[in-house]
């Protein structure tokens, strides 16, 4: 059966509402892409994991000196709470925190320029701050036109040790900067609690080799305020007219294909998968991830975790067959890069907007910047180079991550070397 990207879009449409990590909107999307695959004759299979997140019971910010004004803030969730009352301290912006930035902040609450990387956080730590802002949005952006972003803090900087951590908008950053902002009082209360979230899962079972294993991964939750079309339901859908194309054209090696949930707040539905998987993961062979596409206006693109060959061999696919693609050895910062950790090879297709073009993790992801006919790129581009992979003759991918990837991916995961003190 051909690819038929009319109804990807209608498909796209149908989920095209805000589904963050473990939220009831997050199972009835599940659900949906369930009939999807019950209405193509397979049946698929839903698994949980909890989901560690938190609820917002206060959060207020006042600059006190030199000035008074109340400022709209967000916590990260699964940040810490301050004392009930909240606590009165000096403000001091450290930029990016630079060596000199971060002198004499003892006990302040810092702005930083954006959110800080482990090693920026376990100096902050070190430093004894009370807490910190980063900023989202930009200097301009209108209060109504605009979200303050929420986002969960991670492992890779929680491990170190927590301190209240918020967001707030640029344009009052800026603000607070321009006005010498020196004492602010921040309350905030949170409850740590735990959600569900789920995988979505089927498995073609393969007529020849059917103990090797090739998966398709696209994550289906959005962020707050996002209708995550573009991010990424374009991608679930994209997989999905993959399911149908290999229902109708049998493969002889296995096929896994797992719409994840929780990806955007860290990958947590793919560590799951691998987690609950890991004798499976002997027989995974490579990960094809499909994370962002449809944009009317963009670019393809290949992100490959694995060997320069399969670099080299995806390009000239590319100009045999006329498809605009760019092809790069590089990580990508979706489920592909947990199975690449894992050591699996791993490739992600992806549609590449101009900036500007069409809009990720704010409200402005919604489906008016895409197109059926732009999905249909990007759709053809991964059934061409799966039709080809997934029934080879010999499989030509070695099970191996190279060392300059492997690099990558332990700055990635932040694995420190033993040596790092
Ligand atoms: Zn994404």
């Amino acid at each position: 059966m051909a690819m038929n990207s009319l109804r990807e879009f209608e498909l796209l449409k149908k989920i095209g509402f805000i589904r963050t990590s473990g939220s009831e909107e997050e199972l009835k999307a599940a659900n949906i892409l369930l009939e999807e695959i019950s209405s193509i004759g397979i049946t698929g299979h839903l698994e949980n994991f909890k989901v560690p997140t938190s609820k917002i019971k206060k959060a207020s910010l006042k600059v006190i000196e030199p000035y008074e004004k109340e400022y709209e803030i967000t916590p990260y969730n699964c940040s810490v709470s301050t004392p009930i009352g909240g606590i009165t301290t000096d403000f001091v912006y450290i930029e990016d925190g630079l060596g000199a930035n971060l002198v004499d902040i003892k006990g302040k609450l810092v702005l930083i320029n954006k959110g800080p990387d482990p090693k920026l956080y376990k100096k902050l730590l070190a430093a004894g701050i009370a807490g910190y802002i980063t900023m989202c949005g930009t200097a301009m952006d209108e209060e109504e036109k605009t979200d303050i972003t929420i986002a969960r803090m991670r492992e890779k900087n929680t491990k170190y040790g927590k301190v209240p951590a918020l967001f707030m908008r640029m344009k009052d950053c800026f603000h607070m900067v321009r006005n010498k902002a020196s004492k602010v009082k921040v309350e905030l209360i949170t409850e740590d609690i735990e959600l569900t979230s789920h995988n979505v899962v089927v498995t073609l079972e393969g007529s020849k080799y059917p103990d090797e294993i090739i998966s398709f991964g696209a994550h289906y939750d959005s962020v707050p305020f996002s209708t995550g079309v573009y991010d990424n339901g374009a991608g679930s859908v994209i997989i999905m007219e993959m399911l149908r194309h290999f229902k109708e054209n049998p493969p002889i090696r296995t096929l896994k294909f797992v719409w994840y949930g929780s990806e955007e707040v860290g990958l947590l539905g793919s560590q799951a998968y691998l987690k609950a998987h890991e004798e499976e993961l002997k027989k995974h062979l490579l990960m094809i991830n499909v994370d962002v596409a449809g944009s009317i206006l963009g670019k393809e693109s290949a992100l490959v975790t694995a060997e320069q060959s399969l670099v080299d061999y995806i390009d000239h696919m590319a100009k045999i067959k006329g498809f605009p693609l760019k092809v790069e050895q590089n990580i990508y910062s979706s489920d592909s890069t947990a199975f690449a950790d894992a050591g699996i090879p791993s490739v992600t297709f992806c549609r590449f907007a101009p900036t500007g073009g069409a809009f990720i993790h704010t409200r402005n992801d919604v489906i008016d910047f895409l197109s059926a006919e732009a999905l249909e790129k990007t759709t053809l581009i991964t059934k061409e180079f799966s039709e080809l992979i997934v029934n080879s003759i010999v499989f030509p991918i070695e099970k191996k991550i190279p060392d300059n990837m492997r690099k990558e991916l332990d700055k990635y995961f932040n694995k420190e070397s033993k040596k790092e003190n």
